[in-house]
């Protein structure tokens, strides 16, 4: 059985102040909260959220990373900054990270073994942009990337699957898409890794979820949560899909 997973992608919104009032009210909503929840604030906001985060099962992530450790990479943050600064997870690979900043499958591969080999969770990120190339850009972008993993490494990443065309407009795949997308996945996943790894593989599904269609969602087994970009700003409206 594998454990639900709800990560917030901040994306470029909230300051320190914002993200330590979206906490004060957020921490007591989400108490018996059964699902791992992960919120990922812009860089400059980690310190606030960690520190309202503590003593909570809220854990903190980042947006993005750098594969190197340190050097002259200006504007740039490594996976060990990350982990010291008190996050868990990393988002890697996401679409638009791919569209406006040049990832590519493989630069995110580099990206995922840095965030493992400093200690993270790297939540891969893969989806089409047209909505009838979905086997053929997922089949791509997973032997172009994640195939790249080592066993032991594939173990340690969560992916989400976010078709481009449902991210932030208010489009959603339906349930049967988001599984089959899902299964597909998972079946690349164990012809690379073995039955047993895609097994234990989390794919969280993501594009406009929100409270009214995250329900029909989630009853999917092949859907072990999602990854919220919009809905994940409110308290209320993150809080409810944290506790669906
Ligand atoms: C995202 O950007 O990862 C995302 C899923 O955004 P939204 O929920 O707003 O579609």
């Amino acid at each position: 059985m594998r454990a639900s997973l709800i990560c917030g992608n901040w994306k470029m919104h909230k300051d320190p102040a914002e993200t330590t009032s979206f906490f004060g009210t957020f921490r007591a909503l989400v108490e018996h909260s059964r699902c791992e929840i992960v919120i990922c604030p812009p860089f400059l906001d980690v310190e606030n959220a960690v520190d309202a985060a503590r003593g909570t099962k809220i854990q903190i992530g980042a947006q993005d990373l750098y594969w190197a450790s340190e050097g002259s990479f200006t504007g740039e943050v490594s996976g060990e900054m990350i982990k010291a600064s008190g996050c868990t997870h990393v988002i890697v690979g996401h679409s638009e990270r791919r569209r406006d900043f040049g990832d590519t499958d493989e630069t995110v591969l580099r990206k995922t073994v840095a965030a493992l080999d400093a200690g993270l969770t790297p939540i891969v990120c893969v989806g089409e942009r047209d909505e009838k190339n979905v086997a053929a850009v997922l089949t791509e972008q997973f032997r172009g990337g994640i195939a790249g993993l080592s066993n032991e490494r594939f173990a340690g990443i969560v992916i989400g699957y976010e078709p481009v065309w449902a991210i932030g407009a208010g489009k959603t795949a339906t349930p049967e898409e988001a599984a089959g997308a899902h299964r597909l996945i998972r079946g690349l996943a164990g012809a690379r890794f073995g039955a047993q790894a895609a097994d234990s593989l989390r794919i969280l599904y993501g594009g406009s979820v929100k409270a009214a269609n995250a329900k029909a969602l989630r009853a999917e087994p092949e859907i072990d949560g999602f990854l919220v970009g919009g809905a994940s700003l409110d308290p209320v409206s993150f809080a409810a899909l944290a506790n669906l």
